[in-house]
């Protein structure tokens, strides 16, 4: 008898964890692409984790390339950028924690948790995200912006990034001109974007 009740009781137990932990993560993920499903090359050696969690920036990038409107045009895309990152710039890897394409998808780039290569000073405590194109003289479409702030929102949902981030655009951490003019002025109308580092 008391082995039925004990087990009756921990059955609600798991129930209320579970609608706890749902309740917990309402966010909806975005479409997340893995490395395997673009193709990406393994990193030539291990990529240190992040030195805080969760991560209290979250740095906003364009390519500076074309842009991509489908996945498999996205997917080319990255994967010549991760080339030149590790063939070029030496880095290890692609630099950025993610990509987005205006196929509306996000790529994973080194992921969560881990040590970026996209802005020195901001590389052990930042979720970079790099939105695939170049941004100076245009916005990127809407599924792109759509899929960044799903992307964000999810990072903090699931405590990757932390509830009081501070997001930033790559220029206000470095003397560069991205993420584009056109996608920093937008950036600055999101959430959390900050006017001082
Ligand atoms: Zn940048």
């Amino acid at each position: 008898m008391n082995g039925r009740r004990d087990a009756g009781f921990l059955l609600g137990l798991q129930v209320v964890i579970l609608f706890g932990h749902r309740t917990v993560n309402s966010v909806e993920p975005p479409n997340i692409i893995s490395r395997s499903e673009w193709g990406a090359r393994n990193a030539t050696g291990p990529i240190k984790n992040l030195s805080v969690g969760p991560t209290p920036y979250v740095l906003i990038h364009h390519s500076d390339t074309g842009g991509c409107i489908t996945q498999a045009l996205c997917q080319a895309k990255i994967r010549l950028i991760q080339n030149y990152h590790i063939n070029v710039r030496h880095w290890g890897d692609i630099g950025y924690n993610f990509l987005v394409g205006e196929d509306g998808n996000v790529y994973e780039g080194r992921g969560w948790d881990k040590h970026g290569a996209h802005s020195k000073f901001y590389n052990s405590k930042s979720i970079g995200i790099c939105i695939v194109g170049n941004y100076t003289r245009r916005e990127p479409n809407v599924a792109a912006v759509r899929a960044t702030k799903q992307l964000i929102a999810y990072g903090a949902s699931i405590d990757k990034i932390s509830a009081t981030y501070t997001l930033l655009g790559h220029k206000q951490t470095a003397p560069t001109l991205c993420p584009g003019d056109k996608l920093y002025e937008l950036i600055k109308s999101w959430p959390h974007w900050s006017p001082t580092t």
